[in-house]
């Protein structure tokens, strides 16, 4: 066969206008049926399939030796299917291309899963024959899906006159709050560098280098404890803009994300997204990353409790505590097994039951409707708007554990009843996080110690750290966190004040943050970004279930690529090299890193 050009179109690519045509096609044999005298292939590129017939001369002949996933060059003509054969399903399906000649370009051995049955094969036999899986249409979409939304940020960010810089992979140390991954030095005895969890130092060093608007599609390291919705190695939209207030970053962020959902997956999101606070989230939802397609807040009645005549609730406020409840719309059928289970989901957030009522003739029945006095009763139908046909579910207790465990309940509910329509997209701010969050011996940044304070914070905050709120915000999309920002601190001396808070001295975060500490000390500007999880969108522009469907070449939940077999062993000489020594461990790392 003549090699000047493998194809003249792709396989998903040829359709009924070429009909009469001979064309070159080149792809994998996704699907051979033999019919005796004739054989059909499904030829497989990235574009899509297309039926190719074998049934006559050499192709007739060559197709005994077809096997799955062989790759084959193929010369034919295309012509119109037989109308009771046409495959609407199909981009091609009303055409079959009549092979003349054909070549097995590559013949593939026997296959360790069919592509098209790869949810059968274990995680571990897909990742390690990662590209027979890729070529699933599924997947190559997702990679399309994917490559669409980052050509997405970078066209809008560049548009916007940010400049994408590549900042180091071999560095200090970044304090995200994770692990670092290490690097040894061959160079430098005993040293390492640490692979970054972001970069952010080096983004705000970027602002201090009037760069003013930078952005980076970043790849991020941390040696955390997976977890199905993490991987060892993410990617972040990681941005920063210098001179630039909160409510400016919000504008930027939004028109790019509502470009990534249209150019990615053809999503039209409304713009603004609503804002809310942290406190509001947590009180009206329980959760810092609120699921707002759907309502069903959560009811403070601290007011109405307060002598009820329901020991438990006089208790709980008597104790310092709150009640607080959340009405299950429609729910009064649920059975009492069914308000159990959620019961559990309460339990293991620690409450320690969810007292529950059902609403009919205008008041509360069953449950602990008999302990609520006609008042407390009527108030509530009052204040929450719950009406006949409903179910109340009240959790007793300390603050924050009450809102948790509301919040964990409201998610369960929308799911068992169907609540949250397919197709539904809510994406607000989440904004005025504390800063500070407190540890068993002292305070913690709440995201990390770089975020600014609020300007009527600033002078009490050693006072009180934990009164503290911080100009930091988070982006989240039906109860996932997208990504994470802030306006940052750009002041030296204010930066080294929050060092101390957290608990370091200047023998701590000198040899650490001194370098990023010059920076600031000569003259960086006012500044603050942002950095969205990448992987993360795609997955929920894709619809799928874990990050791993949308990352290339993942790692297993023990961070291990059956791929290529890494992490492995390296060689006594490259240790020796390295000044290196391994000590003989009795726990198995497998048995580490694992949630
Ligand atoms: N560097 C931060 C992170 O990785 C994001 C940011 O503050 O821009 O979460």
């Amino acid at each position: 066969m003549n090699h000047e050009t493998y194809r003249t179109h792709r396989c998903g690519n040829v359709t009924e206008s070429l009909v009469g045509q001979e064309v070159r096609l080149a792809g994998w044999a996704a699907r051979i049926r033999d019919l005796g005298g004739v054989l059909f292939v499904g030829l497989r590129d990235r574009y899509g399939l297309v039926q190719v017939v074998c049934e006559d001369g050499q192709p007739l002949e060559l197709s005994k030796q077809f096997k799955l996933e062989s790759v084959l060059g193929v010369v034919g003509t295309v012509r119109r299917r037989p109308d009771d054969m046409v495959n609407p399903e199909m981009a091609t399906g009303a055409i079959e291309v009549v092979a003349r000649q054909i070549e097995i370009l590559n013949s593939c051995q026997p296959l360790p899963f069919q592509v098209d049955a790869a949810e059968d094969a274990s995680e571990e036999l897909r990742l390690k024959h990662r590209y027979i899986h890729l070529r699933h249409p599924v997947m190559a979409n997702n990679l399309q899906v994917r490559h669409r939304a980052s050509m997405a940020a970078r066209n809008y960010l560049s548009s916007q006159d940010f400049l994408e810089v590549e900042t180091p992979l071999l560095i200090k140390t970044t304090p995200e709050g994770a692990r670092d991954y290490v690097v040894p030095s061959r160079i430098h005895h005993g040293q390492f560098y640490a692979l970054p969890q972001s970069p952010q130092l080096y983004k705000q060093i970027l602002m201090a280098s009037g760069v003013d608007r930078y952005f980076q599609l970043a790849r991020c390291l941390r040696d955390e404890d997976l977890r199905s919705d993490r991987q060892p190695e993410h990617t972040q939209i990681d941005l920063e803009m210098s001179f630039v207030t909160e409510n400016e970053i919000y504008q930027t962020v939004e028109e790019m994300v509502t470009r990534i959902f249209a150019e990615g997956a053809g999503i039209d999101l409304p713009t603004p997204f609503p804002r809310i606070s942290y406190d509001e989230a947590m009180n009206l939802y329980g959760s810092d990353k609120p699921d707002l397609r759907f309502g069903c807040p959560i009811h403070d009645v601290d007011a109405l409790a307060a002598g009820c005549g329901f020991g438990v609730f006089e208790k709980a406020l008597a104790e310092g505590g709150t009640i607080r409840c959340l009405v299950g719309e429609a729910l009064a059928e649920w059975s009492r097994k069914q308000v159990d289970e959620l019961e559990e989901i309460a339990k293991k957030k620690g409450a320690f039951g969810l007292a529950r009522a059902k609403v009919a003739g205008g008041k509360l029945e069953t449950g602990i409707a008999k302990f609520l006095s006609d008042e407390f009763q009527a108030g509530l139908l009052e204040q929450t708007g719950a009406k006949d046909g409903d179910l109340v579910v009240f959790v007793a207790g300390a603050r924050a554990m009450a809102v948790e465990a509301l919040g964990a309940v409201r998610l369960e509910m929308a799911a068992r009843a169907d609540w949250i329509p397919e197709g539904t997209w809510a994406l607000a701010w989440v904004r005025n996080f504390p800063l500070f969050e407190k540890t068993g011996s002292g305070w913690a940044a709440c995201h990390h110690m770089f975020t600014q304070p609020r300007p009527e914070d600033i002078d009490g905050l050693e006072e009180d750290p934990g009164q503290g709120r911080a100009q930091l915000y988070d982006l989240v999309c039906n109860g996932v966190e997208l990504g994470s920002g802030s306006i940052r601190i750009h002041q030296r001396e204010l930066q080294e004040r929050v060092f101390r808070i957290v608990g370091m001295d200047p023998d701590e975060y000198l040899p650490k943050f001194g370098f990023f500490l010059d920076a600031l000390g000569y003259g960086a500007p006012p500044h603050g970004g942002i950095a969205l999880g990448l992987d993360r969108i795609v997955m929920l522009l894709t619809g799928s279930p874990s990050l791993r469907e949308v990352i290339a070449f993942p790692k297993t939940t023990l961070a291990a690529s059956p791929l290529d077999g890494s992490p492995g062993k390296i060689s006594e000489a490259q240790l020796e090299e390295l000044h290196l020594g391994i000590v003989p461990q009795a726990e198995s790392p497998q048995e580490k890193g694992i949630e």
